[in-house]
């Protein structure tokens, strides 16, 4: 996957910004960068330099000035990369970048392939592949959430888990093995009751964390809401209300198929993801009418269901509203609120009544609220929060939030369920140990102690350049 090639990039955003920051790698970064850059004291030059320090001083370009810079150097293997690696810290001028470029391509450097520092990094033992995948997360990270899973993935500790199961996976299989060398003589080195029991105990840990990937997927990408209800029931101005109290919108992408918004909005340090299927045609249907037929696949997709009535509607309307939602959302893991909206314009005495014939109509949680003008907002934002059972977040255990790790315990835990199954039917050990290898194998591809250049081509494919 890798060579010894000498590579650079740009680092920072592409345009003009107040510093540009300029990678190299490899055997020759220092040498080449030597070349075109002057120390403030001359004699100084960079090849004779420690790693881990920072100099000052000025680029030229065929013997012209073109920039005052900062370059740090970082010697192998005391670096990101575990190369020889030079950093260039020059203006953010497009042109100063640009003839800079050129001065390290016409040096032989080429332009790195996106992702390929981390991916040297990796090569070069500096990290594991989870680790250099959370790098990936961690830039991509928009929440106070999502940062803390990047951060803790990056910090190995993931990476150490899995490594403790694959090695407690190896000595066991060694002893297994072992037996098999000694077969004429028909012993067990290893307690048969004790080893199913050890196998039950990790196949145990290796689900949960499979469990979690839910979690860490929603965590990661955000919370997807849904906000179901007929026309007019005050949908769009739910959304609003809820934007409106959030300082911090973080995007709001028109939907790919254009039926449906989506908004961004962090409570509590999750990033929510309010899915608006507001302002569509309306129609006679009933299922329609109820506003469940649009929202049909966002409800499929959605971890939450705030289902929205008016606080005047009957019990009947919300039980039936309420029970079309149910079949829809089939998944019995989705939360769904009941909200009752446009409370300001019910006298305040029948907001009892209100509460108490919403209830009848199912067994779900409600909450009234005003859209127009804010009440319940904020109990809904603690309901939201609440409905993400976060309890993990701060705890030892880990949660899973890349879609590969995830696939690879899930093959771990069927290689173990077999090798389980193999016990239990007095399958011959041979046999046996081959699913052993196969789940130590698909807990190596997590930390790449197992790896492919397909793996790791479409792993890295999807980093930016210069990282
Ligand atoms: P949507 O079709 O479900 O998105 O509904 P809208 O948000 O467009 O609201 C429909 C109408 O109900 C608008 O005229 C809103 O001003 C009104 N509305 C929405 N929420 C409230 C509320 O809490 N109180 C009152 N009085 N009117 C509301």
């Amino acid at each position: 996957m890798t060579d010894d090639s000498n590579i650079y990039a740009v680092a920072t955003p592409p345009g003009n910004g107040a510093i540009a920051i300029i990678r190299l790698s490899g055997e020759n970064a220092i040498v080449v960068a030597d070349r075109f850059f002057r120390s403030r004291n001359t004699a100084k030059q960079l090849v004779n330099q420690k790693t881990q320090s920072l100099h000052y001083g000025t680029i030229t370009f065929k013997g012209e000035y073109l920039d005052e810079v900062l370059l740090s150097i970082f010697r192998a293997p005391h670096s990101y990369t575990g190369e020889d690696m030079v950093e260039i810290y020059c203006h953010g001028s497009l042109y100063i970048q640009q003839k800079i470029i050129q001065l390290l391509s016409g040096n032989g450097m080429r332009l790195a392939k996106p992702g390929e520092f981390t991916m040297r990094a990796f090569m070069n033992g500096k990290m594991d592949l989870s680790q250099a995948e959370a790098v990936a997360d961690l830039i991509a990270s928009e929440s106070e959430a999502s940062h803390r899973l990047a951060a803790s993935q990056m910090r190995g500790g993931f990476s150490a888990a899995i490594s403790k199961l694959r090695n407690e996976l190896l000595q066991f299989t060694a002893l297994v093995e072992l037996e098999l060398d000694f077969s004429e003589e028909d012993v067990e080195f290893a307690d048969r009751r004790s080893m199913i029991e050890k196998i039950i105990s990790i196949r145990e840990l290796v689900d949960s964390l499979a469990s979690s990937f839910r979690l860490g997927n929603a965590i990661k990408n955000g919370i997807p809401v849904v906000i179901a209800g007929r026309p007019n029931v005050g949908k769009s101005s739910l959304l609003n209300a809820l934007l409106k109290e959030e300082r911090a919108i973080v995007s709001s992408i028109p939907g790919t198929t254009r039926d449906y918004i989506e908004e961004s909005v962090h409570i509590g340090g999750l990033l929510f993801r309010f899915i608006d299927t507001a302002g569509l045609r309306e129609s006679d249907d009933t299922i329609e009418s109820l506003g469940i037929e649009r929202t049909l696949k966002k409800i499929d997709e959605a971890e939450v269901v705030i289902a929205l009535a008016e606080a005047s509607d009957s019990e009947s309307y919300v039980h039936e509203f309420i029970e079309s939602i149910r079949s829809k959302a089939g998944d019995s893991d989705k939360t769904i609120i009941i909200v009752a909206n446009k409370t300001d314009v019910l006298p305040e005495y029948k907001e009892e009544m209100v509460l108490k014939s919403f209830a009848n109509a199912s067994d779900l949680p409600v909450l009234l609220i005003s859209a127009t003008n804010g009440t319940g907002i904020d109990d809904l934002k603690d309901m939201l929060l609440k409905s993400v059972d976060t309890g993990n977040l701060s705890a030892p255990q880990y949660i899973v939030t890349n879609a590969r790790h995830y696939q690879a315990l899930e093959e771990t835990s069927a290689s173990l369920g077999a090798v389980l199954t193999g016990f239990r039917n007095n399958i011959p050990t041979e046999l046996i140990t081959t699913d052993l290898r196969q789940a130590i194998y698909h807990l190596g591809e997590i930390t790449g102690q197992i790896t492919s250049d397909e793996i790791l081509g479409e792993i890295f494919r999807n980093f930016c350049i210069g990282k």
